[in-house]
């Protein structure tokens, strides 16, 4: 299956799957037999670990994910209380210095409501659409929207409880984000209501920030306590339909994430930290089919792997434009010869 094809496969819930070995090249299929027969890998990658801490790389690109995150959605705030008009509405619908935008799924819910096309709503959808088309689809996700950030934090909570043994983590099918997806469509579709509007963190908290707070509030605390008590990141995982959309425009974005096989460790860093470790499936020893690997459009591009990865394995790329890989290597030997 093309990159492109199981990419989309997996937003809607397919599981990564091993590939075979005539499917994997056979310079991929050398560097996995060197790396197995000279085990390279944890004494190295421990010092490697080491000196990306020390060097401050484990935590760039969230320091810049964080800053451009907070400074969006003040934008918003500051543009209402000073009256600037600068960045006016909400996340669900704004004006940008006089541009309309439309977030792409409430305007999908609209359109499902009123059982038409709005032509109103048209300009504002296409600009956002050709901008998340640019700049990577679910980077909506990881470096605008105000609950990634509270749910990081609350991710961050979970993991330590669970370190702990005070809890248990559970998970559960991805496929259920699909599932939701059609519940949301079809209400919406039958009641002529945009149903997921009224639940949907993201428009939730956004509004909050700017118009004050709400009752509201409670659902959104009452979702961050289900994913620090009971299953990590699951609201974004398993329901968020505004993650999935965003997901299928991805999947024609040129801004990626690219991993290279040569350069691994194998020690898995970058599941663990990734909000949608599924895409990071060919990071598993044997799983790579090439000598670089697109990784799959649910990725946020919120580069946690690229930060921690310590062979520079994982990074991000402009398809067509900047090749990810051609700064001299470095500090890896971990390949052969
Ligand atoms: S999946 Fe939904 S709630 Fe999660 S970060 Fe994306 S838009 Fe926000
Ligand atoms: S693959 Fe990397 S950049 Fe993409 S969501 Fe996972 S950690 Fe973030």
């Amino acid at each position: 299956m093309g990159y492109f094809i199981e990419s989309l496969a997996q937003i809607i819930g397919r599981e990564p799957k091993r590939p075979a070995n005539d499917e994997i090249s056979i310079k991929v299929q050398e560097i996995h037999k060197y790396k197995k027969a000279n085990k390279i890998t944890l004494v190295k990658l421990e010092a490697e670990r080491k000196a990306n801490r020390a060097r401050g790389e484990a935590s760039r690109w969230l320091k810049r994910r964080w800053a451009v995150l907070i400074s969006v959605n003040l934008l918003f705030v500051v543009s209402y209380y000073f009256d600037i008009q600068l960045l006016e509405g909400a996340l669900t619908a704004s004006r940008f210095v006089g541009f309309h935008m439309a977030d792409l799924n409430s305007s999908l819910q609209v359109m499902l409501a009123f059982k038409h096309i709005v032509l109103n709503l048209m300009i504002g959808t296409v600009t956002v659409f050709i901008l998340w088309l640019l700049l990577g689809g679910r980077t909506f996700c990881s470096w605008v929207c105000p609950y990634h950030l509270l749910s990081e934090w609350a991710e961050k909570l979970h993991l330590w409880l669970v370190a702990k043994k005070i809890i248990k983590g559970y998970t559960f099918h991805r496929g259920v984000r699909t599932f939701f997806y059609l519940v949301f469509a079809a209400l919406t579709f039958i009641t002529g209501y945009t149903i997921f509007e009224a639940i949907s963190p993201t428009g939730i908290l956004s509004r909050a920030l700017i118009y004050g707070a709400g009752v509201a509030l409670l659902w959104v605390l009452f979702l961050l306590l289900f994913e620090i008590f009971i299953s990590r990141r699951a609201w974004c995982r398993y329901v968020c339909p505004i993650g999935m959309t965003y997901g299928f425009v991805g999947s024609m974005s040129p801004l990626r994430v690219v991993y290279k096989p040569e350069l691994c460790f194998f020690g898995g860093d970058c599941r663990t930290v990734c909000l949608v470790p599924h895409v990071l499936d060919s990071t598993i020893m044997g799983r790579a089919r090439d000598e670089i690997v697109p990784i799959g459009a649910d990725c946020t591009r919120c580069g946690m792997c690229v930060d921690i990865c310590p062979a520079s394995a994982l990074k991000f790329e402009i398809k067509g434009i900047g090749k990810a890989f051609d700064e001299p290597e470095e500090k890896n030997t971990a390949r052969p010869e």
